[in-house]
């Protein structure tokens, strides 16, 4: 689960990660209301999405555009015109696809008069099963980017779970960086407290980029990211509070309420499965034959009818141009899987190919369902054979 900047900061705060104080508007009336709140100064405007690259980023309301989506503005009535600049206007970073993501909610935050800016980090790494914290003085920048050209200038120390955070890793860390004296303590107490907010929250990512030093010597967050372990989310109750759906892709939520999981991706066939593995295996076989998953959609062990109709139904909505139906009856019935596709197809006229392979438990019961039902389907004797005919059917139908 992602969750915004400012809710990360919120997080910070209550951690002892010094922040900028702010105020959040998600409406016109309160950017009204915000005019007689703002003192003189300067006040920094920044877009709330669950994308990166704001600052680089376009923002548009009614095809005109109106600028940045991360703006530095002197005095208040320059910070309301920003917001109102924002609000309700289409944010397009590198991270959001061209369509971009509606700006619902923007945080006009004290401006920070910033020394120097630098990267700061926590991660699971796989390899070591530690939190890496990761740290660079090449703050502000996309830290891919800096991993590419220039990986050296990330420094990177992993904390052995029994022994939880030392000095030393954050005091390394600083000095990397060129801290010293009273920095260097700062640096060490903020790494601790990212490190136990890290653990605490179930985190996969806490990322402050940049961490900025002030020309008065302080070290203060001023952007802020948090990704959560939706494993961990059952014993994490306040956060899921933060949740904003509006943010997260329609289909898969809708999926998530049934327990379907559902992933889009970006080619042309939809692939109905049953399992995590087939799933994936589905996705291999079908490049392996030239053509490109738009999506899977993983029914489970579980299916009923209903479940695989409704799985139907949101494949048809995303627009793909096939969909193979592949099927291992193990604990789930293969006639089962056909009644929710006959339930389902019943609804709709189908015009797009569908190949349907079905294998194991009830097959012969499934086979003639479909047969019966008259419906437009394509049988596959084997999943390769049914890979094959999906992707010739849809590179016929382009
Ligand atoms: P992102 O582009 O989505 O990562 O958004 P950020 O919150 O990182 O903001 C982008 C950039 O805006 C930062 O790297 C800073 O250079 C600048 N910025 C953000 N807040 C302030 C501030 O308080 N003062 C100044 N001078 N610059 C800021
Ligand atoms: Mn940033």
């Amino acid at each position: 689960m992602k969750i915004h900047e400012y809710q990360a900061k919120g997080l910070f705060r209550e951690a002892g990660i010094p922040c900028p104080e702010g105020h959040l508007v998600t409406s016109s009336a309160a950017i009204d209301e915000l005019a007689a709140k703002l003192t003189p100064g300067i006040w920094v405007v920044k877009s709330q999405i669950h994308a990166g690259g704001r600052g680089k980023g376009r923002i548009t309301m009614a095809g005109v555009d109106t600028g940045g989506g991360v703006r530095v503005t002197k005095g208040p009535e320059a910070a309301i015109a920003a917001a109102r600049s924002m609000l309700g206007g289409t944010l397009v970073t590198l991270q959001t696809g061209k369509a971009g993501k509606q700006v619902n909610r923007v945080l006009v935050e004290a401006g920070v008069d910033i020394a120097s800016e630098f990267y700061l980090a926590a991660i699971i790494d796989r390899e070591t099963a530690r939190v890496a914290i990761m740290a660079s003085t090449e703050g502000g920048t996309e830290i891919e980017e800096v991993a590419r050209t220039t990986p050296e200038k990330i420094h990177t120390v992993r904390i052995d779970p029994l022994l939880g955070y030392r000095s030393y890793h954050g005091r390394s860390l600083g000095l990397k960086l060129g801290f010293q004296g009273d920095v260097l303590k700062q640096f060490d107490t903020l790494v601790s407290n990212l490190y136990t907010l890290f653990v605490g929250k179930d985190c996969s990512l806490a990322e402050i980029n940049p961490l900025v030093l002030t020309s008065q010597d302080q070290l203060v967050a001023i952007d802020g990211k948090l990704n959560f372990d939706d494993n961990g989310l059952y014993r994490q109750g306040a956060l899921v509070a933060l949740r904003d759906v509006a943010e997260e892709e329609p289909l898969e939520v809708e999926a998530a309420e049934f327990q379907l999981n559902y992933i889009k991706l970006d080619g042309n066939i939809g692939c109905l499965v049953n399992g995590a593995g087939l799933a994936m295996a589905t996705m291999d076989i079908i490049k392996a034959f030239g053509g490109e998953p738009a999506n899977f959609l993983d029914v489970g062990g579980t299916a009923t009818p209903e479940n695989v109709a409704r799985s139907f139904r949101i494949m048809l909505r995303d627009k793909v141009a096939g969909i193979f139906v592949n099927v291992f009856g193990g604990i789930v019935r293969c006639d089962v899987v056909a009644r929710g596709l006959v339930e389902a197809l019943g609804e709709v006229q189908l015009e797009i190919p569908l190949v349907v392979r079905l294998e194991g438990n009830r097959k012969d019961e499934a086979v003639a369902l479909l047969a019966e039902s008259g419906l437009p389907i394509i049988t596959a004797e084997n999943m390769k054979d049914g890979a094959m005919k999906i992707v010739s059917a849809c590179q016929a139908g382009n």
